[in-house]
């Protein structure tokens, strides 16, 4: 018989009831360090003091009132964000494949109301990961997440991922938008380099194409800078935010330039939810303490301690780790072992990590991990690689 929640998920037989920090209590009482984060939702921890506070006082006086009307917790968090980023105006969403639907439209509009309403291909790369919706499986375009669900939307190509000639061949006049993860999350951790984005920007810009940056996992800081692209210093022309800016309350964001963004005039897009001043008032929270003076130059530091741990542990461990990759808290192992084995082993040993794509496991701490929590993580996952290979012990 189908279980009464729908079985989509692989869930493993663990539950929680409280968290604290980097912190999670079992219901059996087990304490588990997460390097999880909710899948880099939980960017300052569980139960972080300031948030819970954020939360219950716009609970204890308004939830919801709909975008009828103006709502001043939006527009303070939409103002930060135009305020530290590219973006010249926001619209929120409750999640990043609501945000990815908007993108996907305002790309649609923007070459609509420019006279060439023909010029409606998207490029994308395989290994990408942009929601579950038809429109975003339609642009990751991989069998795994489209399999049994044509038929898929028109208007979206996958290109190989690093393939220049590839991007050079199919990126002409015709098409609208390209569409990037500076760093692929669930595709296993693979960065573009610097200089590739920096190419895909300049690539665009000659043949007039739009730049869309999806940041939903590697932005919010977790890569050290508030968003990835940073790095490279170049800007996108709309991008894609979610998980980590909620720090666990479900919001989502997309942001654009003006000129990206301005055929979306009044009643061509709308969310009941989304920008309510529950999320919003959380977000703005999540914003003012990762823009704090020094907050992201600690996440550097701890970033570069956990990658060299984690060097170590790969050079102890060559029978199970491949390498390390990534940046900032981002990172992943890459395995000659099952993934999945290496997450349950973690799970042996309390500790939490994900799976991706490419034999990888992605370690996603919360942005306000400690040295000793990082220290503490890598002796978790020595001890599994060791229950891993005992042979080699
Ligand atoms: C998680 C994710 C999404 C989808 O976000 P949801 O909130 O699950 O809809 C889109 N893009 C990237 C890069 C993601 O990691």
């Amino acid at each position: 018989m189908i279980p009464a929640v729908l079985p989509t998920y692989n869930r493993a037989p663990l539950t929680f009831t409280a968290g604290d920090g980097a912190w999670l209590t079992e219901a059996s009482g087990a304490r588990y360090l997460d390097f999880a984060a909710g899948i880099a939702v939980n960017a300052l921890g569980h139960a972080h003091p300031v948030l819970v506070a954020a939360l219950s006082e716009q609970a204890g006086r308004l939830w919801h009132v709909s975008n009828l009307y103006r709502i001043p917790e939006q527009e303070r968090l939409a103002a930060m964000l135009v305020e530290k980023t590219f973006a010249d105006t926001v619209f929120f969403t409750n999640s990043g494949t609501e945000a990815l639907e908007l993108a996907v439209k305002m790309v649609r509009k923007h070459w609509h109301a420019a006279g060439q309403p023909e010029r409606t291909t998207i490029l994308a790369f395989e290994g990408a990961f942009h929601g579950r919706s038809m429109a975003a499986i339609s642009a990751a375009g991989s069998e795994k997440m489209t399999a049994g669900f044509a038929p898929l939307l028109p208007g979206f190509r996958q290109l190989p991922f690093g393939d220049h000639a590839a991007l050079k061949a199919a990126l002409d006049e015709t098409v609208a938008a390209v569409i990037v993860e500076p760093v692929q999350g669930e595709g296993g951790i693979r960065p573009l380099p610097d200089v590739c984005l920096k190419g895909l920007r300049a690539a665009c810009d000659a043949v007039g194409a739009l730049l869309v940056f999806d940041e939903v996992q590697c932005g919010m800081g977790r890569t050290g800078r508030l968003f990835a692209h940073e790095w490279a210093g170049v800007d996108p022309d709309i991008m894609m935010v979610a998980k980590g800016i909620g720090g666990g309350f479900p919001i989502g964001a997309l942001l654009a330039t003006e000129a990206a963004a301005a055929a979306m005039t009044a009643g061509t897009h709308g969310s009941t939810y989304g920008g309510n001043p529950l999320g919003c008032a959380v977000g703005a929270k999540v914003m003012e303490i990762i823009a704090e003076e020094g907050f992201l130059a600690e996440v550097r530091r701890k970033a570069g301690l956990l990658r060299q741990k984690l060097e170590g542990l790969v050079a102890a461990h060559p029978e199970v780790f491949e390498g390390v990759r990534g940046a900032g808290l981002m990172l992943g192992l890459k395995c000659r072992v099952a993934p999945a084995d290496v997450v349950a082993a973690g799970h042996a040993q309390h500790l939490l990590t994900v799976p991706a794509a490419d034999n990888v496991v992605r370690l996603l701490p919360p942005l306000t991990i400690t040295d000793d929590e990082i220290a503490e993580a890598v002796a978790r996952l020595d001890a599994a690689a060791r229950s891993l290979a005992p042979q080699a012990a």
